[in-house]
């Protein structure tokens, strides 16, 4: 049940989504969560969600709350 992951820096091996969240995706810099999303990225720096960056000071950032269609 294993699978690989191939991205930039080389081809990782999992046996769960679980362990592989836990091995490849960046942590919030405001609240620690794992980003299993989109993220933002704010000039290098990683958030979960609009609301962190902006706790941290990034200010451009806006997320589209009421925009999604479903
Ligand atoms: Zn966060």
């Amino acid at each position: 049940m294993s699978f690989e992951i191939h991205a930039k820096g080389g081809v990782h091996t999992y046996d769960s989504f679980e362990c592989a969240i836990q091995g490849m995706a960046p942590t919030c810099e405001n609240c620690g969560v794992r980003i299993v999303g989109h993220g933002v990225d704010a000039g290098g720096h990683w958030y979960c969600c609009a609301h962190c960056a902006r706790r941290q000071g990034v200010s451009a950032i806006v997320d589209h709350v009421g925009a999604a269609t479903y």
